[in-house]
Formats: structure tokens, sequence, C-alpha cells
């Protein structure tokens, strides 16, 4: 599956039960969906489907993190030494979903930095892609590059403003954007101006969701809206993804 002309719907953000990803999967590849990206959010959920789950043609990524939600309790014990541990086993494992939610009610923001870091610096040194929550918390990523080091690091979930993309961008961050997008509220003209806003080879697409099969209407609603064509779309997602996962 390695090779440059392999393109098509790319889901880059989701989350099947992993134990039992099977029909999840199928259901994507018949859904013409050629790639998904699983990431896993606290050391319950570190688990690998079983290789016979996944269906031919369908080619499977995933990263392991602890999400700003998973912070409330103890940490998990000895949760770094372990993900460390699984990035030393598989080399093409990522690092997250981790990041920052700066919403009333969640975990500290110094521990959820603290967090962070640590994910960010196993990134760094294995040489892996970093997903990212961010949530009221785009500011806070933003320095970061600079700061820590650059790795290849996706903003999940991305419904930000043009501004805000194209600050991200210039930051050398990738943005993989979803459903926000498609919200009954927003006029059309907002999906428009997003993707004209994300340089080429930047923005990628992604269901966040337990259904990657789901990602095609994504992607068709996306199209529709921003009146960039679905091919077009799914492509140059898919080439992105790629990108920042490094194969
Ligand atoms: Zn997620």
């Amino acid at each position: 599956m390695e090779g440059t002309e392999e393109t098509g719907l790319f889901d880059a953000h989701c989350h099947p039960p992993v134990s039992a990803a099977g029909a999840a999967l199928a259901a994507a590849r018949r859904a013409g969906v050629r790639a998904v990206a699983l990431w896993g959010t606290e050391p319950g959920d570190w688990i690998r489907p079983d290789p016979g789950a996944v269906p031919a043609g369908l080619v499977v990524r995933q990263g392991f993190g602890l999400h700003p939600w998973k912070l409330s309790g103890p940490l998990p014990a000895g949760w770094r030494e372990r993900l460390e541990e699984e990035l030393r086993n598989d080399p093409a494992l990522g690092v997250g979903e981790t990041g920052l939610d700066f919403r009333p009610g969640m975990a500290e923001r110094a521990l959820q930095l603290e967090v962070l870091r640590v994910h960010w610096g196993l990134a760094r040194k294995h040489d892996r892609p970093l997903s990212l929550h961010a949530v009221r918390a785009h500011g806070a990523l933003l320095p970061l590059m600079c700061e820590w080091g650059a790795v290849r690091a996706q903003v999940h979930g991305f419904e930000g403003s043009p501004e805000l993309a194209r600050a991200l961008c210039r930051e050398g961050f990738f943005l993989s954007m979803g459903r926000g997008l498609l919200r009954p509220t927003r006029p059309d003209s907002f999906a428009r101006a997003l993707l004209a806003a994300v340089p080429r080879g930047r923005a990628m697409f992604e269901t966040d969701s337990d259904g990657p099969a789901g990602l095609r209407a994504v992607v068709e609603g996306i199209a529709s809206r921003s009146g960039i064509p679905f091919g077009e779309l799914a492509d140059d997602g898919a080439r992105s993804a790629r990108a920042f996962l490094g194969f």
C-alpha cells in the first residue's frame, strides 16, 4: 500500500471501539474509505485490532495517547513508560489523542500542558505524528512549535476562523475537519472561506466517530458547501493525511 498514487477517502481521526472494530472497518471499506487513523484516549483503549478484522484494501494507522478529558482523577500509573514502550515496539504508531481543553470544569491548565508536553516530547523523540484535541485552546497551541520544537501535528475537529487556520498552518500544523463545518447554523460561505485559507497539503477530513464509513458523507457535505469537487477534496485530504502520518 506504499506509493503516492493511493488517494481517496481517508478518515484521519476516528474512534471505532478497537476490540470490536471489524464491523466498523468493513463498513468503511464498503463505503469506499481506503485508510483510517484510530486514536486511543487512555491506556484502557490502547489496543490493536485483530489483523483478521482489517478488510483487504483498508490501511489502518493508530496512535495512543491520554486525552485531556481523561485527566480528572489520578493519572494512570506508568502511562508515560507504557506509551514509550508501545512506540518503541511499533514504528508506525502515532502519539495521541491528547491536547488541551480550556472549557470550565476541565482539568487544570497546568496539568493539561504538562501531559501534552510529555506527548509532544515523545512525538519529537520518535518522529511520530501527534493528534491534538483543542477547545478554546488554539492560542495556547500556536507558540508550541517554536517553544517545544517542530512535530507533525494534526489539530483535529478544527472549525475555527480562516484567520486562525492560517496562523496554525503558518506554524506548521495540519488541520483535520469534519462535521463541525456542516452545522445547520453555518452558512456555506464558512466552509468555502475556511478551505480557501488552508494551504493544499494541510487539510484532511475526519468523522471523529465510531463509524469511519461516515467519512463519505462528511466529505460530500464539505464538497457541496465549499464548491470544491468531491474527488479533489477527498484526494487532497488523503494526501495531507499521508504526509501527516508519514507514509
Ligand atoms: Zn477524537
